[in-house]
C-alpha cells in the first residue's frame, strides 16, 4: 500500500472534514473565478476531495492551475440543503464568478435573474425559498465565517500531495472599507458594482 496523499491538486482540506460550505476558487490576484457547494457526508458520498476531484478532472475545468486559493463559506451548520443552495446562487448572482458562467448563460443561474434587484433578489429568495436575508447582501455575506485554504506547491512548481496537515481556523480579514482594501468583501463589492453598472 503505498503513502496515503494529505493533499488533493494542491489543497490541504482535513480542516473542511464534516462541515458543509460555500466554496469561492480565487486567482493570485484574489479575483473569483468560481463558486461551488459541498456538503461533507462520508468517504464514499460527497465530500471535499471529491469535489476537488471532479472540478480537475471533467471537461469543463473549474480547478484550473490559476486557482490558488479558496475561501469557503461555513454557514451554521444547521443548514439545510435548500439554504446552502441559496447561499451559493446569491454568490453567484452577486458576483458572476466567470467559470460559472459557460457559454449561452445569459440571464440567470438557477433561481436569480440577473438583471434583478438586490430588493427583488431577497424577497424571491423569501417567498419562494423560505431564505430570510434582513440586510443588504453584502451585509448578508459578512456575516458568515470563512476559512481560507491555499494551495501548496513544491519547489518545482508541482502540486504539494505529501505534507503537512494543520489545522486552518477562520479568517479574521480586517476591511479598511474604502477602494483599497483587497479583503473579500471589498473585492466581491468593487466586482458586483462593476457588473451591475455595465447593465
Ligand atoms: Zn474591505
Amino acid at each position: 500500500m503505498g503513502k496515503k496523499q494529505t493533499h488533493t491538486f494542491g489543497f490541504e482540506l482535513s480542516s473542511l472534514r464534516g462541515l458543509s460550505g460555500v466554496y469561492v476558487f480565487r486567482n493570485a490576484n484574489g479575483n473569483i473565478e468560481y463558486v461551488g457547494t459541498c456538503k461533507d457526508i462520508d468517504d464514499t458520498k460527497e465530500n471535499w476531495k471529491s469535489r476537488m476531484q471532479s472540478h480537475h478532472s471533467y471537461s469543463g475545468k473549474k480547478l484550473t492551475d490559476e486557482v490558488t486559493f479558496m475561501d469557503v463559506f461555513i454557514p451554521d451548520q444547521s443548514i439545510n440543503n435548500r439554504g446552502l443552495l441559496i447561499l451559493e446562487y446569491l454568490l453567484i448572482w452577486y458576483l458572476r464568478p466567470p467559470k460559472n458562467l459557460p457559454d449561452g448563460l445569459g440571464t440567470h443561474w438557477r433561481y436569480f435573474y440577473w438583471s434583478w434587484s438586490e430588493e427583488t433578489v431577497k424577497a424571491v429568495a423569501r417567498d419562494k425559498y423560505d431564505s430570510i436575508i434582513t440586510t443588504s447582501v453584502e451585509e448578508y455575506l459578512r456575516s458568515f465565517r470563512i476559512k481560507r485554504i491555499h494551495r501548496a506547491y513544491e519547489s518545482d512548481g508541482s502540486f504539494t500531495k505529501y505534507g503537512s496537515i494543520r489545522e486552518v481556523g477562520f479568517i479574521d480579514e480586517s476591511c479598511l472599507n474604502n477602494s483599497v482594501c483587497t479583503c473579500f468583501h471589498c473585492i466581491a463589492r468593487e466586482r458586483h458594482n462593476v457588473i451591475f453598472n455595465d447593465d
